[in-house]
């Protein structure tokens, strides 16, 4: 076992702190990653404050790492000591259900193994990239291409296919209308993707604070939603909405912004129910979806899909030491666009 530094809060209600944890033995299937960086995603912070419920403290976080392969089992083919990887927030699945044969591990009918919070198969909690090293199966470890900037890549393990993956499957590209709602790491992530897409691009944001950034990125449109003239003046216009928002929205009103047959895909997780109107759903045969990361083929996909476009998260580096402000800047979304700290700085 290797003992390894990390961060990690004592409760729902503390500040994060250093540590150390172990990492098991490398196994004949895994690989040892010396983290490089480890992006700081919201749901990280709904976690440990158990938003979604309670969780074994003290647990380290963090499921969007990237790092360099310090060691590989006997029996690992696809990674070499050596080379740029990442995990995202899976390190396991049970490889024989439907969908895991399907290549949708994130659906896995008998429970995906978290990169943090889930047991593993040594019977641990498994322990996130708030860390110096993690072990994972190799089949669970991307490669993260030489072009894209190391630092900014690692949201993309986790805001990159959240978003990439519902852009994909209802289909955004050329002569679609995508309005992403909500401009933090996965917001300001769907309109890069979505612009290089092909789509039309529109962010819903509270405010027109972030115009500028939404039209540097590649959003046609910016709007508030704080201005109830938006909902007036954009009914049923989108094909597609991605709803990134952390927290409750009034569903009804923006399923009101679907055109004939368009959806509304959630991938916000906040903790409360989301009331719906089913008339909203009636009226021009709209759907509500959510949808969960994306499967390990298709993350690869989104890393080469970033690759080719030139595509990378914008980030703000920070040190550990940082983690506390950082978490509570995310909380007040004084984020542009993804904190991402630098793994060096936890020794
Ligand atoms: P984030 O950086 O904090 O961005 C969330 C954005 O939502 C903010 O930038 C803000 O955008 C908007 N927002 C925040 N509070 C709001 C409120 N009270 N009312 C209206 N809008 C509000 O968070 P993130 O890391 O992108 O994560 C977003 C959500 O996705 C979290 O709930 C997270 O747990 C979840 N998530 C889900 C998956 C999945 O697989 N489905 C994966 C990763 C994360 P504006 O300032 O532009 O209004
Ligand atoms: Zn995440
Ligand atoms: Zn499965």
């Amino acid at each position: 076992m290797l003992t390894v530094n990390a961060y990690a809060a004592e409760s729902a209600g503390s500040r994060l702190a250093p540590t150390t944890i172990t990492r098991r033995d490398v196994g004949p299937k895994d690989v040892l990653i010396e983290i490089r960086y480890a992006g700081i995603c919201h749901s990280d912070i709904h976690t440990v404050r158990e938003d979604w419920g309670p969780v074994q403290h003290p647990l380290v976080v963090g499921h969007e790492i990237v790092g360099i392969v310090a060691e590989v089992g006997a029996d690992v083919a696809k990674h070499r000591i050596g080379d740029r990887v990442g995990v995202g927030c899976m390190v396991n699945s049970c490889r024989a259900c439907e969908n895991c044969l399907a290549g949708q591990e994130q659906y896995c009918l008998n429970g995906n193994t978290g990169t943090y919070g889930s047991v593993d198969v040594d019977g641990t909690i498994t322990q996130g990239g708030y860390s110096t090293h993690v072990v994972v199966d190799e089949d669970f470890v991307l490669h993260v291409p030489e072009s894209l900037d190391f630092a900014s890549a690692a949201p993309l393990l986790c805001a990159g296919i959240t978003t990439y993956s519902p852009l994909r499957h209802w289909n955004a590209g050329p002569g679609k209308k995508v309005a992403v709602v909500g401009m933090g790491g996965l917001g300001h992530m769907a309109v890069k993707l979505a612009h290089a897409m092909g789509a039309e691009v529109t962010v819903l944001s509270r405010t027109l604070a972030k115009k500028d950034d939404g039209a540097r990125l590649g959003a046609d449109d910016y709007r508030a939603t704080e201005d109830p003239e938006t909902f007036t003046t954009l009914a049923n216009t989108f094909d597609l909405i991605v709803n990134t928002v952390s927290a409750p929205l009034d569903l009804d009103a923006y399923l009101s912004l679907l055109r004939l047959d368009g959806t509304m895909v959630n991938v916000g997780a906040p903790p409360q129910p989301l009331p719906v109107t089913v008339f909203s759903l009636f009226r021009n045969r709209r759907s509500f979806a959510g949808s969960s990361i994306g499967g390990i083929r298709e993350t690869q996909e989104m890393l080469d899909f970033c690759a080719e476009h030139g595509i990378v998260p914008d980030t703000e580096l920070i040190d550990a030491s940082y983690i506390n402000e950082a978490w509570d800047r995310v909380l007040a979304s004084d984020v542009r666009y993804r904190f991402v700290i630098d793994a060096a700085t936890f020794a």
